[in-house]
């Protein structure tokens, strides 16, 4: 029975593997790169700022053709990340885990999460401050962008409910599971699959085989389709690129440059957070750390999902970092969902940039009621390309700035979601290392590699 269990582990390690070596054999990162320059610049060309002899409907038609693969792509990586989430949270927690454990890791690694949460929103926050590209903008630009037709119906609307605390602390059982995955509601899901998880470990193994296997081959098939999306990524990125300079011109997207710059800077700073804190409490050697994450790295900026990363974070974290199983195994999918540094960074910074261009001061009180906002808004936003910015929504009406401004920053979106991904991916990876020094090497420990 114990070696039957092994073989089929050890069949899906190396259908997983296959699929995430082929996403990074073929240096997939540096096509994509090549695709958003190449998407610039047929962007530019096809404008009516470019070579100027498109008709501007004309331009606009095409710019939606161009963008077809990428949202294909979008969808494809979408499609997959419920059942890819769910799968292994409940994988990460049946296999390896003892109840003893759960409380042990449990303690520690919420508090952890929404520190460093925090910590981010309020480098975004500071950095904004500092730097004020909202009132650096040229305001004939910001109307043009916020006034503009072509990015109507682009703007998501508010999407989560006005609900107070305790309602929606109530609200995080999924009394319906297929209409949590209906309504994308990802903490649900998350709280649904740690309970199914811990169910798991507390009936007969006999009983469990059969759902285990099931969540098994969901992991795998899931991580198969991401492997299709990638094969696409690089035209998918070049379209959507094209397609956003076509239609918003690149006037419009330079002027947000110094908002760029401000998001891209505290995610450098949250980088070096990282690093900082695995040297003073974990001992790590930065240069060593990044060096066996650059891979993982590489593929969240590629994906813009930590979800489709995922599998492979922990295949990093076991294969090359050392951890043990069932700290990666557990704390990387939980992670992956309610752990999104980056995203909160770069809402805190969009959010506050917003505020500067329409001339709204926030209090004090206001702006630790943002940094609560956040922390709650990035623990259920679902870890698929995009999603951050539909959650901004959300945070901005609540601070009573008019969701139109998102109109300005949709169009270097792209680019920046890469990014926050990666810092994303990098801070899941950082928690299970220092969980995994934290937590005392048990015995028990299972030792066994499922990815
Ligand atoms: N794409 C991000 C992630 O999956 C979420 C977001 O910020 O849009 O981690």
């Amino acid at each position: 029975m114990a070696e039957k269990n092994r073989k089929s582990q050890s069949d899906r390690a190396k259908s997983l593997d296959k699929s995430t070596r082929s996403i990074l054999d073929q240096q997939l990162w540096l096509r994509i790169l090549y695709g958003m320059a190449l998407g610039v610049l047929a962007g530019w060309l096809l404008s009516p700022e470019g070579l100027g002899i498109w008709e501007e409907e004309l331009a606009q038609s095409i710019g939606e053709w161009l963008a077809l693969p990428g949202v294909i792509f979008l969808g494809l990586l979408k499609m997959v990340i419920v059942p890819l989430i769910v799968c292994s949270i409940i994988l990460g927690i049946a296999e390896s885990a003892s109840m003893d454990f759960l409380k042990k890791i449990g303690i520690r690694i919420i508090p952890y999460f929404i520190l460093t949460t925090a910590c981010a929103i309020t480098i975004g926050i500071v950095i904004t401050t500092i730097i004020q590209p909202g009132s650096a903008i040229d305001q004939t630009i910001a109307q043009n962008a916020l006034n503009s037709s072509a990015t109507a119906g682009q703007i998501p609307g508010q999407t989560f409910d006005n609900l107070s605390i305790p309602a929606r602390i109530g609200n995080v059982l999924p009394s319906n599971p297929m209409q949590a995955q209906l309504d994308n509601n990802m903490l649900q899901l998350v709280i649904g699959s740690i309970l199914l998880g811990i169910a798991l470990i507390t009936i007969p193994p006999t009983s469990g085989k059969p759902f285990k296997d099931l969540c098994m081959s969901g992991q795998v098939l899931s991580m198969k389709i991401v492997s299709w999306a990638m094969a696409i990524a690089p035209i998918a990125v070049f379209g959507l690129i094209a397609n956003v300079v076509i239609k918003m011109g690149l006037s419009a997207l330079t002027s947000v440059g110094l908002y760029a710059v401000c998001v891209l800077g505290g995610l450098l700073c949250m980088l070096c957070l990282y690093l900082f804190i695995l040297k003073v409490f974990a001992r790590i050697s930065p240069l060593e750390f990044l060096k066996n994450i650059r891979e993982v790295q590489l593929l969240a900026f590629s994906t813009s999902s930590s979800a489709a990363t995922m599998p492979f974070t922990i295949q990093a974290a076991e294969e090359k970092l050392k951890l043990r199983p069932d700290i990666a195994r557990f704390v990387v999918p939980i992670g992956a969902t309610i752990n999104m540094d980056g995203t909160a960074l770069y809402q805190g910074v969009a959010a506050i940039f917003l505020c500067q261009v329409y001339g709204i001061d926030l209090s004090l009180a206001e702006t630790i009621l943002l940094i609560l906002t956040t922390v709650g808004a990035s623990i259920g936003t679902p870890a698929t390309p995009g999603v951050g910015l539909i959650v901004l929504a959300t945070i901005l009406s609540g601070i009573g700035v008019p969701v139109e401004g998102l109109a300005l920053i949709i169009g270097v979106d792209r680019i920046l979601d890469m990014c926050r991904t990666t810092v994303n991916v990098t801070g899941d990876i950082t928690a299970a290392t220092l969980m995994n020094k934290w937590i005392k090497k048990d015995d028990n420990a299972p030792s066994s590699k499922g990815f």
